[in-house]
């Protein structure tokens, strides 16, 4: 088996789900007493978020870099950074580390091509909801991704930072999700992806009738099979998009 190097999502909330997981899939697959073989690299949440705040992405970056780099020595085989948002600074991780990050945007593609999805709506933080880094991505993978009008992408923002990565789950927050969704069925939407890791403590599947994708077990999955596959993790990679459409 595979060490899976775990880069915290960036709240320790999803974090936690990560872990939890990762050795809930690993026991299933193998029985017994079989769990992950992780290394979780937990960070202080809130000097993190002040740099998105504030926009120093360049040194949110370096930060992440230097996280795969320490998950790259202390033994890690593959990464997984457990955040939709980090992925726009995501780009410098494998040099750092000289290990192959599991992209979650192209693991998102993935699972919504197996289920025949081309226009999922996207709920994210505000960064990955309109900087452009996944939705472009997925674009270049031939899905075209749908967001809320600029009320419901502060309402689905403030929710994840005031609510979801503090622990709270509160049942207006998910009327509030749920008729973000239903304004978005007015553009033809087809599936949603639950684009931030903390969003699965609040919604799911049998929240919604449309294929929801939860990026969180997606990502645990992809990493899982990562991790207990002989072949190379090359081969083993989700499909990235053709670099210069990504561009
Ligand atoms: N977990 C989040 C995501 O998937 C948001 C918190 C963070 O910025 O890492 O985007």
């Amino acid at each position: 088996m595979r060490t899976i190097g775990v880069i915290g999502g960036m709240s320790w909330e999803s974090t936690a789900v990560y872990y939890r997981r990762l050795n809930e899939l690993v026991r299933d697959r193998l029985g017994g007493l079989h769990s992950a073989k992780a290394i979780v690299h937990s960070v202080d949440f809130a000097g993190i978020a002040a740099m998105q705040a504030a926009g120093e992405w360049e040194e949110a970056g370096r930060a992440m870099d230097r996280l795969g780099a320490d998950l790259a020595r202390a033994g890690s085989e593959v990464l997984v950074l457990a955040t939709n948002t980090m992925h726009k600074v995501a780009g410098g991780i494998e040099a750092a580390s000289g290990l192959p990050l599991v992209n979650i945007v192209d693991v998102t593609a993935a699972a919504l091509k197996a289920r025949g999805c081309r226009r999922p709506l996207l709920l994210a933080t505000r960064f990955t909801m309109e900087d452009g880094f996944y939705r472009d991505r997925l674009a270049a993978h031939g899905i075209a991704a749908v967001v809320p009008d600029a009320a419901g992408r502060a309402e689905v923002h403030r929710i994840i930072y005031e609510e979801l990565c503090r622990g709270v789950i509160s049942p207006a927050s998910k009327a509030a999700y749920l008729a973000v969704i239903d304004a978005a069925r007015a553009d033809g939407i087809d599936s949603v992806i639950l684009g931030c890791t903390e969003i699965g403590l609040l919604l799911s599947q049998a929240d919604m009738p449309e294929p929801a994708i939860d990026t969180t077990e997606e990502h645990v999955a992809a990493a899982v099979e990562i991790a207990l596959a002989d072949a190379p993790v090359s081969s083993l990679l989700p499909p990235s998009p053709d670099a210069r459409a990504a561009a």
